[in-house]
């Protein structure tokens, strides 16, 4: 059996990795240079690891991708870093029951409030009822209005932007059941991760193509061929992995009426600012910072550093300055030296000593689709795997649920996938 599969993120990668070890012939093909997708990394001179694009780190209960890393013999970091809040014009850590218990912004009664739901929310494996109520009306009913408005909504508000008041209470649920307080990272970071799984792909015989990019896919016969330049290859099966507005616009005689349900599904893209710094930014050895405050540009800063060793980055401190944006937003057209200059005196109100002389250097980078918008009964949304072109599968961001998206769930969907692969033949 000859199968494609497009996109060497890490559902691609897991695809291609579960497949060469059943006896599949297996071609990846990557539009880009390198394998990883969203969670792509790189690596400056000097760098011992690579660091992502986009900030990204692993529950410990992330089962799925730790099970495969465990499998390749791919090491993992266990840590258990610090997430604050910025809000006020102070950093207050908010990571736990106690620093819950000590929040001043909230009335006591709220914080027992917002405690027990937590717990509750951790416990409860019942997410399908709350698929019925937006997660604004659930923490208003359930934590208190004072809860929604200092602590929730400038975070709903910054990652949905126009949909917050959509998001149903299932994907918060989902949030706070998988949280834990220690985080994993591979070793080597997420870019040498996907290498290690591009490696473990060709020893097992299959093939992975960069620079590869996919112009169409047609169904002719009871075989599949895939464009991609001037060449024509024919493959028995194929999974896309690359969202659903890019798989419609490549893929020939998709029914109508699929191709709209696919296309009401909506999401939001991501710009991150990146700082390579002198000095470390976040003093108080914050790893996530929450930024609530709603007339700050920006949701979140992410000193990836004080979560992996600045050691394995030429002692570089590394920051992420992260927003969550419509793809129409102006942020997209800019470069690294102008959002610097928006975000300069923000940054100051934070850590009033941050000088530009700290800057190494700037980068910004984009992603299209960061984020599904999870409206009220997903369940009934979420697309199927099997697509109605025969031999033909769709693996993406968009039917990851009720978890919320993540590397894991790529891979969990993939394993899935090429289960019902292996199941047809
Ligand atoms: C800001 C941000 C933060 C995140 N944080 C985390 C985190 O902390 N932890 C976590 O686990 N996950 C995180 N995620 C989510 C995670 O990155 C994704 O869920 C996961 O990487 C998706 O993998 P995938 O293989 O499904 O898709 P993708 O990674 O999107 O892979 C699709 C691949 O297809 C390629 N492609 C596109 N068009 C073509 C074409 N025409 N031909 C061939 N190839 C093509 C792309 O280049 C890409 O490599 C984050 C994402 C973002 C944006």
């Amino acid at each position: 059996m000859k199968v494609a599969i497009i996109g060497a993120g890490f559902g691609g990668l897991a695809a291609a990795y579960r497949l060469s070890r059943s006896g599949a012939s297996v071609v990846v093909f990557e539009s880009e240079d390198r394998p990883g997708g969203l969670a792509v990394g790189f690596k400056e001179p000097g760098w011992k690891w690579s660091f992502e694009k986009h900030y990204h780190h692993w529950f410990t209960n992330d089962y799925s991708i730790l099970k495969l890393a465990a499998e390749i013999g791919h090491k993992v970091i266990i840590v258990r870093p610090k997430t604050s809040t910025f809000i006020d014009g102070k950093i207050d850590q908010l990571d736990s029951p106690l620093t819950l218990l000590l929040f001043s912004k909230l009335p006591f009664i709220e914080r027992i409030r917002m405690g027990i739901v937590l717990a509750y929310l951790k416990l409860t494996p019942n997410w399908k009822k709350l698929e019925k109520i937006t997660s604004e009306n659930f923490i208003k009913k359930y934590m208190g209005q004072k809860s929604w408005e200092v602590l929730w909504e400038p975070l709903f508000v910054g990652k949905f932007q126009r949909y917050s008041s959509q998001i149903s209470a299932a994907w918060f649920w989902a949030r706070i059941k998988k949280r834990t307080t220690s985080l994993a990272y591979p070793e080597g970071g997420f870019f040498n991760f996907a290498v290690a799984l591009d490696n473990a792909v060709r020893k097992n015989g299959g093939r992975v193509f960069y620079n590869a990019k996919i112009d169409s896919i047609t169904r002719k016969e009871e075989k599949l061929l895939l464009k991609t330049g001037k060449h024509i290859f024919e493959f028995d099966k194929i999974i896309c992995t690359l969202p659903s507005p890019l798989f419609v616009k490549m893929t020939h005689d998709l029914p109508q009426n699929y191709t709209d349900k696919l296309l009401e599904l909506e999401g939001i893209g991501a710009v991150n600012l990146v700082l390579s710094l002198k000095k470390q930014f976040l003093e108080d050895g914050t790893y996530w910072l929450n930024i609530n405050a709603s007339h700050f540009p920006f949701i979140a800063v992410v000193e990836h550093t004080n979560f992996v060793d600045k050691k394995y980055y030429n002692s570089e401190h590394l920051l992420y300055v992260g927003n969550y944006l419509p793809n129409d937003h102006s942020y997209y057209r800019k470069e690294a030296g102008d959002l610097l200059r928006e975000f300069y005196p923000f940054l100051k109100t934070i850590n009033p000593k941050f000088d530009k002389s700290w800057v190494n250097r700037g980068y910004v980078f984009k992603a299209q689709f960061a984020q599904p918008i999870i409206p009220l009964n997903y369940s009934q949304k979420v697309p199927p795997f099997e697509t109605p072109i025969k031999g033909l599968y769709l693996c993406n961001i968009q039917q990851v649920y009720p978890w919320d998206r993540g590397t894991n769930y790529a891979v969990e969907n993939a394993e899935k996938v090429v289960g019902l692969i292996l199941k047809s033949q």
